[in-house]
């Protein structure tokens, strides 16, 4: 998941219809897999999970066949789940995780009942489903269906997509949501295949996270025959067109943004073909991404084969496709090789932007990658300085907690920091022996910290004694801050900007060697992060560069953020405009904090505002973090 690159405000351009393209999918209709995968019989037990209820060392689901019908009056999903088991135990009962489900009846194959029981309610973890097998019993079906509030699914009128013709739903799993929408055992250690036929109202289009996608008559049909964690089982549905980039790249999008959206991903193919050479093959078939509506909570979402992305990237210049490096990273990283538990997060985003930044650097340069490098980490010393030391480590304990809190610079930028440490010390050679040999080992699996630094020890650091005692991996896994012997960039393109607001606002004249319109999004939030703490400064800067209106959401954000701490209040007309537009939590929640920093709550006002008008148009995720800010 990227909550963290670049963006800009949602292109409303109507860019027309390729009507041509509408009806290009990938593969033809799919027949689901009826057998079991031998791999399901060969996996090793898995660490104990505070985010589950499900109990997979006695009872495993290795398959779901999902049979369902989206029922966009009521806002609701319903049909029925066929859970495929291993009986580890064979007198243990199977023990899923639900979340505000509806459940009629639970079956084995042949139609007769199982005695099944709800639990208690947690607000967090929702209720265990507990499902008592009969001998012989491999497979169970739940028949149920979602409600109406399901966290994990967003119901979208048509006037909130960028088309407006037809509504929308998208469903967003990760952390511990994918059980509001699927009885399933919800942990990322879980590993399955699964297929689905799915029915919709006619005209709209619907789409999973799976390789193989069909129809049969007017029923969607897909399969994903790699085990992929219950988090990344996605769907999404509404008036969508299809535009291929190369053999196995393309991208989905309402009709109205398609053409400017194929333009903008033009270098998918070239960037999937960079990462193979470096990490390996990717592995997955397909590579195709969804333009999501502006409501969508983040950046992007790595749902295998199908990278759900902000509408925000499409600016028009590829100036924001480091988003796109990110969730394509994440093929091999998260998806390939996935964290066993909350806590392990790290393990897919550090390592996410440590390979996002070689992406970056490969096919921009390095100049561009250090800016990267160098606004990642100015972020990260920001956050140090507010985060309680417990969640500065790498190994974070979120025993009771939502795995959401997990989602700070420490896993991304922390992560990725210790991983550049690893490549300095070693040698870029090593590192990328190194990295190989660790996605092949682990391919398919989700593993844990401890398991990653056996490997790392008996894969790099044993190589060389001395260098492993250079990099310290105890202080950067385990311990609060950031080791003394990580480096402080100075990218030139950063030093450029530095003399020119020095310059700038010791004359109020622009020096004449200054091209401020050639400067990329981290070249902006450079010029901002250092001004002063000057109301005049603030009103001068966008007197002379209109950033207050900018159609790049990330400086758009940052400024109005730094006008609203300085109390600069009638900038609120322009931050209520902008929320109205983007639902990306990034975005939204610093102009909300800024508005809670007063110590007079002169801001609290506005900040109710923002959450009582345009709250019920956000994502549960934003309005949640939203709510946690201003009821406090
Ligand atoms: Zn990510």
């Amino acid at each position: 998941m990227r909550s963290h690159p670049f963006s800009t405000l949602l292109l409303t351009i109507a860019l027309g219809i390729v009507a041509g393209c509408r009806d290009a999918t990938g593969p033809g209709p799919v027949a689901v897999p009826a057998t079991v995968p031998s791999e399901a019989h060969t996996e090793p037990p898995l660490p104990m999970d505070p985010h589950s209820h499900a109990r997979p060392n006695e009872v495993r689901v290795f398959h779901a066949e999902l049979d369902l019908t989206l029922d966009f009056e009521k806002r609701v999903i319903a049909g029925r789940a066929t859970l495929h088991l291993r009986r580890i135990d064979p007198k243990a009962s199977l023990w899923l995780d639900t979340l505000d489900l509806t459940i009629a009846k639970v079956t084995g194959e042949d139609g007769s009942a199982r005695r099944h029981e709800l639990g208690k309610r947690d607000e967090l973890l929702g209720q265990p489903l507990r499902v008592d097998l009969k001998d012989g019993d491999d497979r169970v079906v739940i028949h149920y269906a979602t409600s109406p509030e399901a966290r994990a699914l967003q119901w979208l009128t048509k006037e909130q997509t960028a088309g407006g013709k037809q509504p929308f739903l998208y469903t967003q799993g990760q952390a511990i949501l994918t059980r509001s929408w699927v009885p399933l055992q919800d942990s990322p250690g879980v590993r399955m295949t699964y297929a689905a036929r799915v029915r919709a109202p006619q005209g709209l289009r619907v789409v999973m996270s799976a390789g193989e996608r069909g129809t049969d008559g007017a029923v969607f049909t897909f399969a994903m025959r790699d085990r992929i964690p219950p988090y990344l089982i996605a769907l999404a549905c509404g008036d969508l067109a299809f535009a291929p980039i190369s053999a196995r790249c393309g991208v989905f999008a309402d009709p109205s943004v398609l053409a400017g959206a194929k333009q903008e991903l033009g270098d998918m193919e070239t960037m999937v073909q960079k990462c193979e050479q470096y990490f390996g093959a990717y592995r997955w078939g397909r590579y195709d991404v969804l333009i999501m509506p502006p409501a969508f909570p983040f950046g992007g979402m790595e749902n295998p084969t199908l990278t759900f992305a902000t509408p925000t990237i499409l600016v028009g210049d590829k100036s924001q496709v480091a988003l796109i490096a990110h969730e394509l990273a994440h093929s091999w990283s998260g998806n390939l090789v996935t964290n066993a538990t909350w806590r392990d997060f790290w393990l897919n985003e550090g390592f996410t932007v440590f390979l996002e930044q070689r992406i970056m650097e490969l096919v921009f340069g390095k100049e561009r990658a250090a800016m990267e490098i160098a606004t990642g980490d100015a972020g990260l010393r920001k956050e140090i300085a507010e985060l309680p030391a417990k969640d500065q480590v790498l190994h974070i304990d979120l025993t009771g907690r939502n795995p959401d809190d997990a989602m700070t610079a420490i896993a991304y930028d922390k992560g990725a920091a210790f991983l550049r440490r690893l490549e300095a010390v070693f040698g870029r050679d090593a590192m990328d022996r190194f990295l190989s040999a660790y996605f092949s080992a682990h391919a398919f699996q989700s593993i844990t910290t401890e398991t990653f630094l056996k490997f790392l020890d008996q894969h790099l650091l044993q190589s060389d004694p001395a260098r492993k005692k250079k990099v310290d991996v105890h202080a950067w896994v385990f311990e609060p801050g950031l080791p003394k012997s990580m480096p402080e960039l100075h990218p030139r393109g950063f030093a450029e900007v530095e003399a020119f607001r020095t310059a700038w606002l010791a004359t109020g004249k622009m020096p004449a060697d200054a091209k401020p319109g050639t400067w990329i999004t981290h070249q902006w939030l450079h010029f901002l992060a250092g001004l002063q703490s000057d109301p005049d400064v603030l009103r001068r800067v966008d007197q002379r560069f209109g950033l207050a209106s900018s159609p790049n959401g990330e400086i758009r954000s940052a400024f109005l953020t730094r006008a609203l701490e300085l109390h600069l209040f009638d900038f609120v007309s322009h931050t209520m405009d902008f929320v109205s537009q983007v639902g990306r939590r990034k975005l939204v929640l610093p102009l909300v904090k800024a508005l809670m920093s007063h110590k007079d709550k002169s801001g609290e006002p506005h900040a109710r505002e923002i959450l009582v008008r345009f709250g019920p148009r956000f994502h549960f995720i934003t309005r949640r973090s939203i709510e946690q800010l201003v009821d406090r």
